[in-house]
């Protein structure tokens, strides 16, 4: 349990770098913020009909994670969470919530079941656009395009747009009441249709999207009529996309800031009732954005910041405090990132590479790339859920932390902490962004990005674009290693093979300090021919793994275990000199082999000779001659073991 005073909040929304989602980030940041907050984020960043399903699934997982348990206080932002009118998601985090939160959770923007709900309110902001419309550019006669029939949302905005426009002395005739689909395709209907006649000329279209407002503009200048000199045309949503357009569009602000902001205000009356409430302001005037579609001389800072949002690339003189926003996006896509992130040899080489490339995703806190224990086990994919464990395998830090990146520094923790880090006491209150890492429909583990709240709408296009390459990173970590791992291990037997040995073995020799002893033992099955020959050859393979299995049973800890080919086993050691010994060895062998073949119930006998050889391995010997003269004893052994033990038996049976 949080033990800790600092509250945390929990937000869980998808597609934050929108710009419905960058409104709901700052309502919920600038209450966080005052009431000194910290606040986790769990997102998908796409949405979750993408067209490339696995990838959404992999994104989807992100919500797994969440241990509601511990939070203070849980947001569900269901206008994005079922904007793809799929309700998978909410009903999996509703099922989560009954069974592990116990703080309050609130949606906001469309109810959901019984959960306590915030509603967005636009009435002000509509209000104001009809305003302009009447007072400013006197518009008496005015067209009114909403969303679909029976759409709440289409209903409500009409209503109140007709209210305030009989408010200013106006009414809007029937034929000027027109239902869309909130798309550009029903602009564009619109405007064919006043052009055709087929609907009587207004003085202006106020749109209760800027999509039909846009779609409108396009096909009425196309058609050679001129805006706003024929035709005042307003918006409502003000997307960057409207602002950047050929003709700017006047447009407001939707509210969702303000009722996120509420959100938060909800909860803090149940969870600290004697604190008091300081609720988010909202300023209309801010809030509208003015572009050329009605008349007004367009915004210039507006209009800068809509581009410096939007911008591909500029050239600039790049220092810590100068990455801010999507501008940068340009250097990220100019660099080498994902080359570099890519020719990675190893999969450490590349923990250290994604470390060293944090620097694009500034400003931050700390950045953490949290991975499933197993994630480069081709056997252990995960398609849902997360594993018990996971290791915290970077640390980038701007706040004082040792920095992580290194094998032997990584942190192992209970997955269902989420984030250790998350519920110390820091100095000053922080949001964390979680974000799945993921390749495909494949979970690896998640990546969590601390911010300022000051910085927090600095959540974009950088960041995601950036996951994206470290993912392709990891994912081509995985394969390499899958191949490595192939190359070396035997998939029957689980043990090493001949290329593997020679590997470990100069790994072995390379961190030997001193004077060590070496020992190999060589092993070969009798029989196997006789075996494949009389009961098949999948008995004889059975063979093959009951001696793998007396050969993990006798061998050390660090000892090299291997299957060399065919029947034949090698296990190699390094012992302090003068304490291995070759009886005690092969006896131990023997008696291993006999009871774990004896218990097998089989027609047959497995037995095995066995052979071994010692050296000391010091400065003075090459060790790769030294190996091979070592291999060469063991097997002369071996062979005179199995010639004595075939006369033996040969004897046996020529005395029967
Ligand atoms: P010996 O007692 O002298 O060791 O004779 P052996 O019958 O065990 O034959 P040997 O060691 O000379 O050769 C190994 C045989 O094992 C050759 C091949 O037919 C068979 N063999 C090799 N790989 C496999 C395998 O993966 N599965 C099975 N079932 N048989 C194999
Ligand atoms: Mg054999």
């Amino acid at each position: 349990m949080k033990n800790t005073k600092r509250k945390t909040i929990c937000l869980v929304s998808s597609q934050l770098t929108t710009d419905h989602g960058k409104r709901i980030s700052r309502g919920i940041a600038a209450q966080c913020e005052k009431y000194g907050y910290d606040l986790a984020v769990f997102s998908s960043m796409v949405n979750f009909d993408l067209y490339y399903q696995s990838y959404a699934r992999g994104e989807i997982n992100i919500y797994d994670l969440i241990n509601f348990s511990l939070f203070d206080g849980v947001i569900l932002d269901t206008v994005n969470l079922m904007s793809s009118d799929l309700t998978e998601v909410m009903d999996m985090l509703c099922q989560k919530i009954g069974r592990e939160a116990d703080a309050p959770v609130v949606c906001i923007g469309i109810p959901y079941k019984d959960l306590d709900f915030i509603g967005n309110s636009n009435d002000e902001q509509l209000r104001e656009i009809c305003r302009h419309a009447a007072r400013v550019h006197g518009c008496r006669d005015i067209c009114i395009l909403t969303g679909p029939k029976d759409n709440h949302e289409a209903e409500e905005r009409l209503e109140i747009m007709l209210d305030e426009l009989h408010k200013q002395g106006l009414e809007v005739s029937d034929e000027h009441r027109i239902y869309g689909d909130f798309w550009y395709t029903s602009g564009i209907k619109l405007a064919q249709d006043i052009i055709s006649g087929a609907v009587g000329k207004p003085d202006a279209v106020i749109a209760a999207s800027d999509h039909m407002a846009l779609g409108f503009i396009d096909e009425y200048t196309k058609q050679g009529r001129r805006i706003p000199e024929d035709m005042v045309v307003l918006g409502f949503e003000a997307t960057n996309d409207a602002m950047l357009a050929d003709i700017p569009l006047t447009s407001i602000e939707s509210n969702f800031a303000k009722c996120a902001a509420d959100a938060v205000d909800h909860i803090r009356r149940i969870i600290e009732p004697d604190m008091s409430i300081l609720p988010y302001e909202t300023n209309n005037r801010t809030m509208m954005h003015f572009g050329k579609s009605c008349g007004c001389t367009p915004d210039m800072e507006d209009m800068v910041q809509a581009i410096r949002t939007s911008l591909y690339h500029i050239v600039r003189y790049y220092s810590q405090d100068v990455f801010e926003d999507n501008v940068d996006i340009g250097l990220l896509l100019e660099n080498f990132i994902p080359e570099q992130l890519t020719a990675s040899d190893t999969p450490d080489e590349c923990i250290e590479n994604i470390y060293k490339s944090t620097y694009v995703i500034s400003p931050f806190l700390n950045f953490y790339l949290c991975l499933s224990p197993d994630w480069l086990d081709p056997n252990k994919d995960i398609i849902s859920g997360h594993p018990d464990k996971t290791d915290m395998v970077i640390l980038r830090s701007n706040t004082g932390r040792n920095d992580r990146y290194r094998p032997e520094e990584k942190i192992t923790f209970d997955t269902s902490v989420m984030l250790p880090q998350l519920f110390e006491q820091a100095d000053e209150p922080s949001a964390y962004y979680f974000s799945a890492a993921h390749f495909s429909d494949k979970t690896l583990g998640y990546a969590v990005l601390q911010r300022r709240y000051c910085d927090s709408s600095k959540f974009n296009i950088v960041y995601r674009n950036w996951l994206r390459f470290v993912n392709n990173a990891l994912e081509m970590s995985r394969a390499r290693n899958r191949f490595f791992v192939l190359s070396v291990y035997d998939k029957m037997t689980g043990l090493y093979n001949r290329r593997g040995l020679y590997s470990e073995y100069d790994k072995l020799v390379s961190g030997i300090s001193g004077e060590k002893e070496i020992f190999v033992s060589t092993i070969d099955m009798d029989g196997l021919k006789y075996i494949n020959d009389t009961f098949g050859h999948s008995s004889g393979d059975e063979g093959i793994i009951c001696i793998a299995d007396a050969v993990r049973a006798i061998a050390a800890e660090k000892d090299i275990m291997c299957r060399a080919g065919g029947d034949e086993f090698i296990i190699l050691g390094l012992r302090e000199c003068g304490s291995f010994d070759r009886e005690r060895h092969i006896n131990e062998f023997c008696s291993v082999l006999e009871k774990l073949s004896g218990n097998s119930g089989r027609p047959y006998p497995i037995t095995a000779s066995i052979g071994c050889a010692v050296g000391r391995i010091n400065d003075t010997e090459d060790p790769k001659v030294l190996l091979e003269d070592l291999l060469e004893e063991s097997d002369e052994q071996m062979y005179r073991y199995k010639s004595n033990r075939r006369r033996r038996r040969e004897d046996r049976n020529g005395r029967d």
